[in-house]
């Protein structure tokens, strides 16, 4: 009998039941809470920390009204009104040495950036807009009342919120911190995270690989991504597959850590391996993610430590790694999760793709020479092939219902925001 309804989708791997990637990370974002305890630490150790309190300032920033130029503080009432107009110079402020006296009409004080404004004055002239002749200087009429003047508290006012509670500490926050005199602050601790990768076919860097086997890349990728999110990570190697190995690196990681994360051994066949053992002591979910590549991920709980487990394919384990694990270690860490940063720009070139997944394909984005984005894919897009993820600093999202992009079409991008 002739088959009158081909399929609507060409690709062999579709699957109409597989779960969405924006419904996989809220349930798995739905599924945790923040770690709850808390440290205080000297400022300079909260980079790249949480904060777990909200920081009022208990001081005017900045503390008084100061000059933003070099040049003469007088006031204001003195600019002429047309032609020029002369006043004597009284004295000289200077940064951390304030002039002690009052500005009366007709005076001045010689001010540096940032010296304290002294009584009287409202205005500071810069210096190049000044003749001087001994004691006295001449000004013109332009100037305008109040300007290059810093009011004090125009930065932070005392008793305002700076940061809230979730705030990720950069290094400008920790400038801000010690601009309010504050030496300690109280953060969340480090999220623990333990991970290994599975598989008899692993090696170590700097064993000799025999007939068969891999290095493995994973474990050395994790490391990186994890070490640049900030958290506590213990490297627990190579597990083999191996029933009585694989349950008591479960139990020791559900013993050290809030989040245990394990590569490899979710496919189709292994998978019943690792589910046996994570069905006896704790809970697993296997989904088939519509996207492209990292299909399989499984997502659970040992206890109290969430376990994920990636894809071995070392693409796979980075794109998955980096659409779930990524918001859930900011969530539990304190974090408000970041929406992912989706930006459009043109492609360079044709890409390919079946349709009913999302494709993260590898690119390298930049701008051509009248400011427009561009992106180009780096190369074969084979989920075992890191190296077109090394030259890469994007994924080229292409949607679920994309059948591939053209030369010249807009095409979602998200840049890679320094963890890969
Ligand atoms: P699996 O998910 O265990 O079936 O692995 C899928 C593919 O990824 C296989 O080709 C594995 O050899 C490879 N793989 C698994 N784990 C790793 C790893 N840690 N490093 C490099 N490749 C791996
Ligand atoms: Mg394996």
């Amino acid at each position: 009998m002739t088959n009158i309804n081909p399929p609507q989708h060409s690709c062999d791997d579709y699957d109409p039941h597989s779960l969405h990637v924006d419904e996989a990370r809220k349930r798995i974002l739905d599924s945790l809470s923040r770690v709850n305890d808390v440290e205080q630490l000297p400022v300079r150790q909260t980079l790249g920390r949480v904060l777990a309190e909200n920081i009022h300032s208990t001081i005017n920033v900045p503390s008084h009204t100061n000059s933003a130029m070099d040049g003469y503080a007088l006031q204001a009432s003195d600019i002429p009104a047309s032609s020029t107009g002369e006043l004597d110079v009284i004295g000289r402020s200077m940064a951390g040495v304030p002039f002690a006296g009052k500005i009366n009409m007709g005076q001045c004080v010689r001010i540096m950036t940032g010296a304290k404004m002294p009584e009287g004055a409202d205005t500071v002239i810069m210096q190049e807009n000044v003749t001087t002749d001994g004691d006295k200087i001449t000004i013109g009429s332009t100037h305008k009342p109040g300007q290059n003047v810093r009011q004090a508290g125009e930065d932070l006012a005392t008793g305002e919120c700076v940061f809230q509670t979730g705030k990720f500490i950069t290094p400008a926050d920790l400038g801000m911190l010690a601009s309010m005199g504050i030496a300690e602050v109280r953060v969340q601790r480090r999220v623990r995270v333990a991970f290994f990768s599975t598989g008899d076919e692993l090696r170590s860097v700097g064993q000799p690989l025999e007939d068969g086997q891999i290095y493995d890349s994973n474990r050395y990728t994790l490391h990186g991504m994890l070490t640049r999110l900030g958290v506590k990570i213990i490297d627990m190697g190579i597990i083999p597959d191996n029933r009585d190995a694989i349950e008591q690196a479960f139990e020791s990681a559900s013993e050290l850590a809030d989040v245990l994360i394990t590569s490899g051994g979710v496919s189709v066949g292994e998978a019943d391996f690792v589910k046996e053992t994570l069905e006896k002591i704790g809970e697993v979910n296997f989904w088939k993610i519509a996207m492209k590549p990292g299909r399989p991920l499984a997502v659970g709980r040992i206890g109290q430590c969430h376990f994920f487990g990636l894809p071995g394919n070392p693409v796979s384990a980075i794109v998955t790694f980096y659409q779930f694990v990524q918001p859930a270690l900011q969530k539990l860490s304190g974090q408000v999760p970041s929406e992912p940063l989706l930006l459009k720009a043109i492609c360079m070139e044709k890409l390919k793709k079946a349709k009913g997944r999302i494709d993260y394909q590898r690119g390298w984005l930049k701008t051509d020479e009248d400011g427009e984005l561009i992106v180009s894919s780096t190369g074969k897009q084979g989920s075992g092939m890191l190296s077109s993820m090394g030259r890469a600093n994007c994924f080229i999202v292409l949607p679920l219902e994309s059948g591939g992009s053209e030369v010249g079409e807009k095409v979602v991008v998200q840049p890679f925001s320094g963890l890969i």
